[in-house]
């Protein structure tokens, strides 16, 4: 299985990292409701691995929704999203879906990691602590182990020096490169990122993409979930306008945001530009 010519849907040009073998998404056709607010829209969306992806659109246009559908946070109502071929929720039996056991949802759940607004760290645990927490929770790393790569981390998200500090002892910025340390503590083959900026004060938004940045250089499937437009333009290799629950368009950052077809993505980035 090779990370070269995934096929698209109209011609969408794709820059795939050679190192990347692993970290393919694919979301097929998927609706999701809310009561009778429907959410999503038949949106379909193939993710190479190591594609880095960037979604974009308006409050409200279900771009959160749609990163947990990814994970299985969330269910969808109708459609499929699978990772590497294989369903994070379900097994396919005898031709049919089976909703997998907890357990099982879980296990195959950390092969993403997550990274949301607020950071979300454990605050009565230091940074290495909140790194440590799953890879031995989850017995796969014994804790001198899980210390090692908890260090290697924190130095690689620049806070080897800040290992034992608690989160109330961190600035956001720095909160938010624990919370990619430990995001990336079980080797996932995806990462999602949902507005991982929007709290920050604008001095502390820079480290932050910088660590993303270097991700995206490190050949990890990433989405992000962002309003900076700028850093979509300049990191991203695809940027995806979703509007009302539709992916309205999508394309190379100079397509989307330099020559937008669609008058609702003109719209839009008349406002965040
Ligand atoms: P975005 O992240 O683009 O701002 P969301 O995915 O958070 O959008 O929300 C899309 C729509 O779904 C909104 O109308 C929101 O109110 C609704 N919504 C999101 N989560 C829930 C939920 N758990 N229950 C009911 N409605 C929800
Ligand atoms: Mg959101």
């Amino acid at each position: 299985q090779t990370a070269l010519a995934p096929s698209f849907d109209g011609n969408i040009p794709i820059a795939p990292r050679p190192t990347a073998t692993v970290g393919r998404v694919e979301i097929s056709d998927v609706t999701k409701s809310y009561g009778t607010n429907t959410v999503l829209r038949d949106v379909s969306l193939t993710i190479a691995p190591g594609e880095v992806v960037a979604l974009i659109g308006p409050s409200g246009s279900g771009k959160s929704t749609l990163l947990r559908t990814i994970n299985h946070l969330e269910t969808v109502d109708r459609g499929s999203i699978t990772l590497d071929g294989q369903y994070i929720g379900y097994e396919e039996r005898g031709g049919k879906l089976h909703e997998l056991r907890e357990a099982e949802i879980l296990r195959r759940r950390t092969q993403f990691g997550l990274v949301f607004q607020n950071f979300n760290l454990f605050p009565h645990l230091t940074a290495i602590e909140n790194v440590v927490e799953a890879p031995v929770a989850l017995k796969r790393l014994t804790k001198p182990e899980a210390r090692e790569l908890a260090k290697a981390l924190l130095a690689r998200v620049g806070l080897a020096d800040k290992v034992d500090h608690y989160p109330r002892q961190l600035s956001g910025g720095q909160q938010q490169r624990v919370a990619i340390a430990r995001a990336l503590a079980l080797s996932p083959k995806v990462l999602l990122f949902d507005e991982p900026t929007s709290a920050l004060d604008p001095e502390l938004v820079g480290e932050v993409l910088d660590v993303i940045r270097g991700l995206a250089r490190d050949g990890t499937t990433l989405i992000v979930v962002t309003h900076e437009i700028g850093f979509a333009r300049e990191v991203a290799d695809r940027v995806v306008f979703l509007d009302g629950g539709e992916i309205v368009e999508q394309g190379t950052p100079i397509q989307v945001l330099r020559s937008p077809k669609q008058q609702r993505t003109r719209d839009f980035l008349a406002k965040v530009l």
